[in-house]
């Protein structure tokens, strides 16, 4: 085989309590998958997928910078580590492919976003753009607590606070929709939507993400 014209870094995540990293593959991310109250989810959307590159996951503790115009956000995600390989993954064994999981922020350019959609036209620099994807270190483990906290703090006030109990497409029915869309493989993260309260944050914002039983994110906007 060739020798590689230069070398190229992979991007990594802690993992935490065993001294390694998770070598990031794709970054997958869910559509709108929180309930709001007073809505029937009886009959549910097919839900929607998008992504970010993987080198624009960012550690926690990291610095964000400001696009420096338009209207940056943030929503607080659980992030799932995939561990092995599947495709076309039924529903009831999903959950042999996590590998653990992470507290994350799915960062949004809403200005870019917005004038996208009112032409029609593709929002993906809207979500996808460097630093876009914070990541706290991945707890291993194939299960939460079914109803675990979700929350976000933005200079010390609570922005949003929700359970991941009220996820619209569970852990294991993203899996196995995503997998049958494309196939997926040990490296890959999926970010599973945000509750209420996401807003816009400013340079010199300190943002911090927690979800019950993981690593928390903490985030300063520069
Ligand atoms: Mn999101």
């Amino acid at each position: 085989m060739s020798e590689l014209a230069f070398d190229l870094e992979c991007p990594t995540i802690g993992v935490v309590g065993r001294g390694k990293r998770f070598p990031v593959r794709r970054v997958w991310c869910i559509g709108s998958n929180y309930r709001k109250p007073d809505r029937d989810y009886t009959i549910r959307e097919a839900p929607y997928f998008f992504s970010k590159q993987p080198d624009m996951v960012l550690g926690a503790g990291g610095c964000m910078p400001h696009p420096g115009s338009g209207e940056l956000r943030f929503e607080v995600e659980l992030v799932v580590a995939i561990g092995s390989s599947g495709a076309h993954i039924p529903e009831r064994e999903a959950e042999s492919l996590i590998y653990g999981y992470a507290t994350g922020m799915d960062m949004t350019r809403r200005d870019l976003l917005v004038a996208a959609e009112k032409t029609g036209k593709p929002w993906e620099i809207g979500k996808s753009f460097d630093g876009s994807a914070p990541v706290g270190e991945i707890t291993p483990s194939m299960r939460l607590a079914p109803a675990a906290a979700i929350q976000l703090w933005q200079n010390g006030t609570l922005r949003q606070n929700s359970t991941i109990d009220r996820l619209i497409w569970t852990v294991p029915e993203i899996i196995c929709r995503l997998s049958a869309l494309v196939a997926l493989a040990p490296g890959d993260l999926i970010f599973t939507g945000t509750p209420s309260g996401h807003g816009p944050c400013q340079a010199g914002d300190r943002l911090e993400a927690r979800i019950d039983g993981l690593a928390a994110v903490r985030l300063t906007i520069g």
